[in-house]
């Protein structure tokens, strides 16, 4: 471990890349041979970061990596990542020889788009890019045969460009009914076909549909929460054994004894019944440990504990079965002690995705990657070093 990186304050993630390695393998094993699997890091790698993410999934097997901004593909170009790497938001025309210098490959789907990236690519280089059909996302994307022709036509003439792949994105892969899963691909298929001459990289599944329909395959597909060891579905279920890879943990900073009828947070919104154990961590709304929290369960030395008050900016009290002293560990998400916190129990608690739990976790809580129980590096993006 990097002994020069730390942290001062007792609250941390940890990315267990052992099975972060484990869940790409079995995904993989999961898809024919052929099939390229591009790992979806975008947002940090759905908050678990995208440097050691991406290294790793590309030790496992993936073939390149997807995100959502240039600046995020730029950022793991700059940070030794040679794998293909493809930008999936729109990019600004202009920045379109950024994006080729850095080998970085970009949707397009506006002719307009084309035209202007054309004069920002410096003679020489060449943008790879991916036309994206947009079948029923409804959000970016071309949508008609016409317009497909003639972006391939501008594409395929010019020397600044070398069309690389073709794609869509589905809107409900991950539900039972499927009918518009259907049509999604019935128009994709029709699209594709109307290609003079088709491209290495045909995809279109992120990880519901290649999880669950063998005919999203094509030859790619971009997996971004199955890696994570999170269900892509509520209403399907996955028979991959896949682990959580995140947990999250704090330590106790203080503990008292509440009589009975004193109040605790702000609003004194909350009152002991009994005399009662409090415990502080600390840790909050701040850090993406959401003010909706209030009542869930926490693990303490292999009890739970419930949060009690409002959650605060900067830091959370328990109730505690009995007396645990300052320092003790506690788990607000992933196993300790026989005792498990999914992602996904606090998503439901949130009324929202696994996704957006992962997501809201933020650079203040340092992420602590193992590999089995050793620490091999420490992510603090408010280290000073
Ligand atoms: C995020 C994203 C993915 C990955 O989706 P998961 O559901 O996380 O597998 C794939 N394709 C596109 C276009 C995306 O935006």
């Amino acid at each position: 471990m990097n002994e020069k990186i730390q942290f001062f304050r007792d609250t941390w993630t940890e990315i267990d890349l052992d099975a972060l390695y484990d869940n790409v393998k079995m995904i993989r094993n999961a898809l024919p041979r052929e099939t390229h699997m591009f790992a979806a890091v975008k947002a940090n790698a759905y908050g678990h970061g995208a440097l050691q993410v991406g290294a790793e999934v590309l030790r496992a097997g993936a073939h390149g990596l997807v995100v959502a901004l240039l600046d995020e593909a730029i950022w793991l170009r700059n940070n030794g990542i040679e794998a293909p790497i493809l930008v999936l938001g729109a990019i600004r025309p202009g920045d379109a020889g950024m994006a080729a210098r850095h080998n970085i490959a970009v949707p397009v789907f506006q002719r307009h788009w084309l035209e202007e990236a054309g004069r920002s690519i410096k003679d020489g280089d060449k943008l790879k890019v991916h036309i994206k059909c947009d079948t029923g996302m409804g959000r970016i994307g071309l949508r008609g045969a016409g317009e497909l022709k003639e972006i391939e036509k501008i594409v395929s003439k010019s020397d600044k460009f070398l069309l690389e792949g073709i794609f869509t994105h589905f809107a409900t892969a991950d539900q039972l009914e499927e009918s518009y899963y259907q049509q999604q691909l019935a128009k994709f298929k029709r699209l594709v076909e109307q290609l003079d001459t088709v491209p290495p990289y045909v995809h279109a599944a992120n990880s519901a549909a290649a999880l669950c329909h063998h005919d999203s395959l094509f030859n790619a597909v971009r997996i971004g929460i199955a890696i994570y060891g999170l269900s892509p579905s509520d209403e399907r279920h996955f028979t991959l054994k896949t682990r959580q890879i995140l947990s999250w943990h704090t330590k106790i900073v203080h503990v008292k004894e509440l009589q009975r009828g004193e109040s605790i947070g702000y609003g004194a919104g909350y009152k002991a019944r009994e005399d009662e154990w409090i415990g502080t961590i600390p840790v909050g709304y701040a850090d993406g440990w959401l003010r909706k929290l209030e009542g869930h369960p926490v693990i303490v030395e292999g009890e739970f504990a419930p949060i009690v008050g409002r959650i605060c900016m900067d830091q959370t009290m328990i109730r505690l079965p009995r007396h645990f002293p300052v320092g003790t560990e506690v788990t607000l998400i992933g196993g300790r002690q026989g005792r498990f916190i999914s992602v996904e129990d606090i998503a439901e608690k949130l009324d929202t995705i696994n996704y957006e739990v992962t997501c809201s976790i933020n650079f203040r809580v340092p992420r602590v990657y193992k590999r089995g129980k050793e620490a091999v590096e420490i992510e603090n993006q408010l280290s000073t070093h």
